[in-house]
């Protein structure tokens, strides 16, 4: 069976956590779509780790890890990220890599640094890894598949295309270096050497898979409210980040996704710019940022200060929907335990009237935060993991998100460990 595992929200919803739980029963973990523009971060009994273009079921060695073909493959950081695990002790990964990935390029990251200066303060807030300069130039049909690799006298034509291109606007727009068709084919044909021994036609392969009955994970990266056509576009990442998506960037039929498990986090954060209704600020933001995740709420890849809000009902409802939900993973709850009293955004207040229907951005610039303050449970609840033990009040504030976002909430983490989960 395959299963999606992906956000509700803004991304670090906790999928990682959810994925590395999930895996113990999986035979197959896929990333699906984006870089190493996010990271997910996992604890095990291995230690912490950051992980950016693994799956999270690297850590098991009964687990095959597959990077699909709509992905952005950086592969410095994917050798880098395969010596790591080894070195801390983890056993080397099975990994198998998509014949029809595509890859990030040294260039991919200057343009995303050289954009990010120009705009300066109006800038999207990219982590400059060279995904939007990537996936720009996979539309535009000059993007490098790595199947390209082995035929070196039409890449080479490829190649001098791409500079004819990228040199005019380093040299007008950005007044930067030009690029040099040389070095460029020497990168590709030190990634070819590295990433050679693990291809295969990842398609081929899970569609054996799925004959075999084999248990599938896609797992996803950042959140709905990040997809370029359901999110709060433009502020958004530059591939869709929802569940339907994991057919293509997996190569299976999209019929065979048959559980979709959104995760959705007991409060909420986002990283970069863009509209965040339930958002706080000052001592009261600080506080659950430092809370949060495990050892606050910061960026596994930049290590930026998160922005937090309450829980958002109304973005939750609509991502878990756009998501095609089965399940919701509700995840992070033991950090509100500190909590007398817990807002919830339950509605938004746009020029006078109140809705629970997310808007397109334009709206949502003038929404409104409609709040309702539920008990808090004021204690810890690690370590529970039976859903009856749990506080009445911690029960009730589950209840009350699950009636509210229409969907069942049938997991429920507290706290990052793989055991720290409640099923349900
Ligand atoms: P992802 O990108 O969705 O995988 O999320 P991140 O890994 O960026 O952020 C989730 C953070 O919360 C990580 O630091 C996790 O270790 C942590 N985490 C996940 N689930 C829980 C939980 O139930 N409780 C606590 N306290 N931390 C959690």
């Amino acid at each position: 069976m395959v299963k999606a595992i992906v956000g509700a929200n803004w991304g670090d919803e906790g999928k990682g956590k959810i994925t590395d739980t999930l895996s113990k029963e999986a035979d197959i973990i896929v990333r699906y779509q984006g870089g190493a523009n996010a990271g997910h971060t996992i604890v095990n009994n291995y230690g912490k780790f950051a992980l950016h273009t693994l799956p999270s079921g690297v850590f098991y060695d009964h687990t095959t890890s597959i990077i699909g073909n709509g992905v952005a493959l950086n592969i410095p950081v994917f050798m880098r990220e395969i010596e790591e695990l080894v070195e801390r002790g983890v056993p080397t990964p099975n990994i198998k890599v998509s014949d029809r990935v595509q890859l990030v390029m040294s260039y991919h990251i200057l343009f995303d640094q050289y954009e990010e200066e120009r705009l300066a303060g109006k800038s999207f807030g990219s982590t400059k890894s060279g995904i939007a300069p990537f996936y720009s130039d996979k539309y535009s049909k000059i993007g490098i598949q790595v199947s390209e690799l082995f035929h070196e006298e039409a890449l080479r034509e490829k190649v001098e295309n791409i500079c004819k291109l990228k040199n005019v606007i380093l040299e007008h727009l950005y007044h930067k270096p030009l690029l040099q068709p040389d070095s460029i084919m020497k990168e590709l044909m030190g990634y070819r050497d590295m990433i050679s021994p693990y291809l295969v036609d990842v398609s081929l392969y899970l569609s054996d898979a799925i004959k075999k009955g084999k248990e599938i994970l896609l797992e996803g990266q950042l959140g709905a409210l990040k997809d370029p056509d359901h999110g709060i576009y433009p502020m958004v990442t530059s591939s869709s980040t929802l569940a339907a998506y994991g057919a293509i960037g997996a190569g299976i039929p999209p019929y065979e996704i048959k559980k979709i498990v959104t995760v959705c986090k007991a409060y909420s954060s986002a990283v970069g710019a863009g509209i965040f209704v339930s958002e706080i600020f000052g001592q009261e933001a600080d506080e659950l940022r430092n809370r949060g995740g495990d050892g606050g709420e910061f960026g596994a890849t930049t290590g930026r200060a998160r922005r937090m809000g309450w829980f958002d009902v109304v973005a939750s409802k609509y991502g878990c929907r756009i998501q095609g939900t089965t399940d919701v993973a509700f995840t992070v709850l033991d950090v509100l335990g500190y909590l007398k009293e817990i807002p919830v955004c339950v509605a938004y207040e746009i020029q006078g009237k109140q809705t629970t229907d997310f808007p397109t951005t334009d709206q949502l610039k003038k929404a409104k935060p409609v709040l309702e303050v539920l008990p808090g449970w004021n204690c810890d609840i690690r370590g529970i993991n039976k859903y009856e033990e749990l506080p009445e009040n911690c029960r009730h504030y589950i209840e009350f998100i699950e009636e509210k976002l229409g969907y069942p909430i049938t997991m429920i983490s507290n706290g990052p460990g793989r055991e720290d989960i409640i099923y349900r």
